[in-house]
């Protein structure tokens, strides 16, 4: 219990129902669910019973390893992952009911949106991602297509809803489920299946939920499925930090949990261990107009603190220098020791280019978290495709991205036969490849091809459920990308060498990485297995979909954080700047949608209320320092426009004082100021030396 205030010590000591911890940022929430861990462990809960969900892998990973420290070995079998990876457990295991093999490919966001250009037989990626947004709102909100075309408001909305239908037509052909899939199918496994149902409330001992209040209609659903009557369970919240309302996260869940469970104990926090009085105060003014759930208070015994930062730029590269400025000053001030100290946050993956930059230029070791994840780069997904295939002869995408890549003399009009051969069969394409009457649509010769092709993959298969261990699973890949000439189709396909080059170590990585869960090295239970153990290539293969990060080995990287507002969520660090905080950007264009009707003014304001959180999450990040900073130019597009400063800094100012500072300025009379020091006692060591002599 050391380390835990009174309130703190309340919720974690109540194991006997369902318990709601609803507190502000930095109050100590996510403590609370670490520490509860370990505290069920101690009252006799078994580890493995113990579900903890976070909202991210990374964060799964963070609890992990906090957990460890905490608990010791037994912290290896608690299962902390997200929903979506709780999700592919509970379809693992059981989803035989719905017609699911426990090998279903999970397919990621390209292959949907080719999926739907060719369910609802459109060339146009635009159209298709629009498709996308709907039907995944609809999963999200637990309607199916047929549901959807009786809800529909306009005849553009049935239309996407009978796309739906063939879309999910061709999931279940593939053997392939999508991440919304990962929380609906199993809540219709729960719902369903009481046998299911009751073996997971029995295996169960206490569920622990990290930002609640980010949870959607059927996170909820299957919340309350899972834990049963008696409600074992602990949420922990904050309803001023939702800020994935656009992608169907509910508020709701917060308000209807003491409706469901009228035993709930709700615990509230109300200290903030983290940011100095100034830049909680700061938070609040920012939140203080949205309308309040729950009330709450939050107080710092940290101190005043330094004064919120005012940075305004001319542009973005111009900003981007000033931050960078920031960070060298409060360096060379002494106040920031380690490059992990600082982050630098903004609201869209793209502003990021410009801080890169200006990072490089000063030598400063930085990453980028919340873009362009490892496993969205094509050439990881090339050797994904390969070992969906592996684990899923079904998968009919990645059967098309392994045949093609690299090449192998297999032509467009081979496949194009090969699956309207399949469609009208009703086989996979892996199935009807070995069909005997194959031979009436094509030509020996191709029939040839593909025959080689699908004994390759049932050989690989086979071997890659063999080996096992990092040592032999390192060779098991490496055989493996020469046979197929990986290596030569990068340098082929690429223009420049240098970016072949930079591929090729990121294949090399991947492989090291898989490596390395095969050898049980890396804690990871995302998927099937308990950490520690070796596994199988084929096992590891299995769960790989769902990893978007290396995020482990990127933990304890000495480095400067940038990073999007979303992804920052749950994070903290003692310096922090809050950059493009302009009018259009943050809060992001309000004015131009939905103009004309009449739920206009709703729309926006609550829209609003979104920016408003998102701005409360950027700043209840920094510790120590906060500088927020607005450029008086923003590309918009091509153009340049004039930008204006986000009505957040106004208001973020009522009663806090803000500095406006150009750290350029700052840093360059600290380093006269150094030099000086320096050459004085240069000089003074130099006349000693001469005494000395003398
Ligand atoms: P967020 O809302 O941003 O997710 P949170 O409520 O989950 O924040 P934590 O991340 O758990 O807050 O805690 C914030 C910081 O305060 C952490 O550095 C944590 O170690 C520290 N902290 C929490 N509780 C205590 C405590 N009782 N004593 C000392 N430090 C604490
Ligand atoms: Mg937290």
């Amino acid at each position: 219990m050391s380390g835990l205030n009174l309130a703190q010590q309340e919720a974690v000591n109540y194991m006997q129902g369902p318990c709601l911890v609803l507190a502000g940022a930095g109050s100590g929430k996510t403590r609370v669910i670490t520490h509860k861990v370990g505290r069920l462990i101690q009252a006799g809960v078994e580890a493995k019973r113990i579900l903890a969900i976070t909202f991210t892998n990374k964060a799964a990973a963070e609890m992990r390893e906090r957990a460890k420290s905490l608990i010791g070995r037994d912290a290896r079998e608690v299962v902390i992952c997200t929903f979506h990876a709780l999700g592919v457990r509970l379809l693992r295991s059981d989803g035989a009911v719905l017609g699911l093999k426990p090998q279903f490919s999970i397919l990621d966001s390209d292959d949907v949106t080719s999926i739907l250009k060719d369910a609802g037989g459109t060339t146009d990626s635009a159209t298709a991602r629009q498709w996308q947004w709907a039907i995944g709102l609809w999963k999200n909100m637990g309607l199916n297509a047929a549901q959807a075309e009786a809800q529909a408001k306009d005849d553009n909305e049935k239309v996407t809803a009978r796309i739906m239908a063939r879309y999910e037509e061709r999931l279940t052909a593939y053997q392939s489920v999508d991440f919304d899939d990962l929380i609906g199918l199993p809540l219709k496994l729960l719902r369903d299946h009481a046998e299911v149902r009751e073996k997971w409330q029995k295996h169960l001992g206490h569920v622990l939920v990290d930002e609640y209040q980010d949870t959607n209609a059927t996170q909820y659903e299957l919340l309350k499925l899972l834990v049963g009557e008696r409600g074992r369970f602990t949420a922990v919240g904050d309803d001023d930090q939702s800020i994935y309302g656009w992608r169907g996260a509910t508020l709701d869940n917060l308000k209807r949990l003491p409706q469901d469970y009228p035993q709930l104990k709700v615990v509230k926090l109300e200290q903030n261990y983290r940011s100095t009085s100034a830049i909680l105060r700061a938070a609040n003014n920012v939140i203080q107009p949205n309308p309040k759930l729950f009330p709450k208070t939050l107080f710092s015994e940290l101190g005043e603190g330094e004064p919120v930062r005012v940075v305004d730029a001319d542009g973005e590269d111009h900003e981007a220098e000033r931050a960078v400025a920031r960070i060298q000053s409060i360096r060379a001030n002494g106040m920031g020791h380690e490059w992990k100290d600082f982050a630098i946050l903004y609201r869209a993956n793209h502003q990021a280019r410009v801080f890169e930059q200006a990072l490089r230029k000063a030598q400063i070791p930085y990453k980028v978290s919340g873009g362009q994840s490892f496993f969205d780069r094509a050439e990881i997904r090339d050797l994904c495709a390969w070992l969906r295939l592996w684990v899923n002869n079904d998968d009919d995408p990645a059967f098309l991205r392994a045949i093609t890549t690299p090449k192998r003399g297999i032509g467009h009009t081979t496949l194009q036969n090969l699956g309207i051969f399949a469609t009208k069969m009703k086989l996979s394409l892996f199935e009807a490849l070995f069909s005997s009457s194959l031979g009436s649509v094509l030509p020996a010769k191709a029939v040839g091809s593909l025959h080689e092709f699908g004994r390759y993959v049932n050989d690989l298969e086979f071997r890659a459920r063999h080996t096992m261990g990092a040592e032999d699973a390192r060779a098991f890949l490496t055989d493996w990308l020469k046979d197929i000439g990986y290596e030569k189709h990068l340098y082929d396909s690429e223009d420049s060498e240098r970016l072949a080059a930079s591929r090729w170590t990121n294949v090399m990585e991947f492989c090291d990485w898989m490596a390395q869960r095969c050898g049980g090295q890396i804690d990871d239970t995302a998927g099937v297995q308990i950490a520690g153990e070796k596994k199988s290539l084929l096992e590891v293969a299995q769960t790989i979909s769902l990893l978007s990060t290396l995020s482990e080995r990127e933990q304890d990287q000495n480095v400067v954080t940038l990073s999007t507002l979303h992804a920052s969520k749950g994070l903290e660090w003692p310096h922090v700047t809050l950059a493009g905080c302009v009018e259009g950007l943050l809060p992001f264009k309000l004015d131009d949608e939905g103009a004309g009707k009449d739920t206009v003014n709703e729309g926006i304001l609550q829209r609003l209320q979104e920016e408003r959180r998102l701005m409360y999450v950027g700043i209840t990040r920094a510790q120590r320092s906060l500088a927020v900073s607005w450029t008086r130019k923003r590309k918009k597009g091509r153009d340049v426009i004039a930008a204006q400063p986000s009505r957040f800094i106004a208001e973020m100012a009522l009663d806090v004082k803000t500095v406006k500072e150009d750290p350029r300025e700052k840093l360059k009379a600290l380093r006269a100021e150094f030099a000086r020091k320096s050459a004085e006692s240069a000089a003074a060591a130099s006349a000693a030396a001469a005494g000395g002599a003398a």
